[in-house]
């Protein structure tokens, strides 16, 4: 299978609206008491993300931030279209970035790689003397069903049908710091934030991305299996043919949020995806342990938003 040609894949440049980060401190330390017990939320810089437990390809999230919305779920729905297979590293050099291009994010992995479907947990690091490349994907083992996590060779920079990647040279500097132990309210850590910032942000788009912990507690997580051969019409079929996990932290989780679907864009507004260091990997949806979760965030404020490779369609279903 061909991977497409990035420099002629249609490209949307959306500027987004950057608050400074010590206002959008502000808009989430107010919302996070409503769904946690303990919260805290700071402005920092940003730890050497490469280091444990984050283990990432690049130290930081700062310059030229972009957030980069990649196909979406009807290239995978109602079935599958084989021909979309994107490369990560060409695709950089088509958005107007310079400098390190260090991704992190969600999306579907490079199937011809795996001749299987798979999740896709980008984590790399691409500079033009070398490039780090520490994303995984998780498959679902056809003999028992059970997570199967794997990395990459350094020269696999493809992926397929779908992404949501944060893009920034990888530089420390300024970030979010976000803190929240015991959910008491019903919606998870990133939804938190999400609304927060779509409340205060009305007639706006605001985009975050960025990396965060399950530290304590568990996760209701989901791989995709190979490629449905029976259409999939709606999230019922979605969620039947998916495969769903309570996955046990710590998860690092990768991906991006933003404020609003948007009229023309057809945005995913939140899309994380975690590796881990004991086999686990797979899609966030929700903690499942209330009492005992604990999460820790790093996020940065993306400066534009690139919609890539848009659908002709939108579908309405499949972006959960
Ligand atoms: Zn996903």
């Amino acid at each position: 299978m061909a991977t497409l040609d990035s420099s002629k894949l249609p490209i949307v440049r959306r500027a987004l609206h950057v608050p400074s980060l010590e206002e959008i401190k502000d808009v989430l330390a107010r919302a996070l008491p409503g769904n946690f017990a303990e919260s805290t939320v700071e402005v920092v810089d940003c730890p050497d993300l490469t280091q444990q437990p984050f283990t990432l390809a690049a130290p930081g999230l700062g310059g030229g931030t972009k957030l980069l919305e990649v196909g979406g779920p009807p290239f995978l729905t109602p079935l599958v279209n084989r021909e979309k297979v994107y490369d990560v590293k060409t695709l950089c050099q088509n958005v107007n970035h310079s400098g390190r291009a260090f991704v992190i994010g969600a999306g579907a992995g490079p199937w011809p790689h795996f001749n299987s479907n798979c999740e896709l947990i980008m984590n790399i690091s691409i500079s033009p003397s070398e490039v780090k490349n520490e994303t995984r994907i998780a498959l679902v083992d056809q003999k028992d069903g059970k997570c199967v996590q794997q990395s990459l060779p350094k020269t696999e920079t493809r992926f397929a049908l779908l992404s949501n990647l944060f893009l920034s040279e990888g530089k420390p500097g300024k970030v979010i710091k976000v803190h929240a132990k015991k959910r008491t309210g019903k919606d998870n850590f990133i939804t938190t934030i999400r609304k927060a910032l779509a409340a205060r942000y009305t007639k706006q788009l605001v985009g975050l991305g960025g990396t965060f912990l399950l530290k304590e507690g568990k996760a209701h997580q989901h791989i995709m299996p190979d490629f449905s051969i029976t259409p999939l019409n709606n999230d019922a079929d979605v969620n039947k043919w998916l495969n769903f996990y309570d996955m046990s932290a710590p998860l690092i989780m990768v991906g991006t949020l933003v404020t609003s679907e948007t009229d023309d864009l057809d945005l995913r507004v939140q899309h994380f995806h975690s590796f881990s260091h004991h086999g686990e990997a797979g899609h966030y949806h929700d903690d499942t342990t209330p009492d005992t979760v604990e999460y820790l965030g790093y996020f940065n404020v993306g400066e534009a938003l690139y919609r890539i490779d848009q659908p002709p369609v939108a579908l309405g279903y499949g972006k959960d």
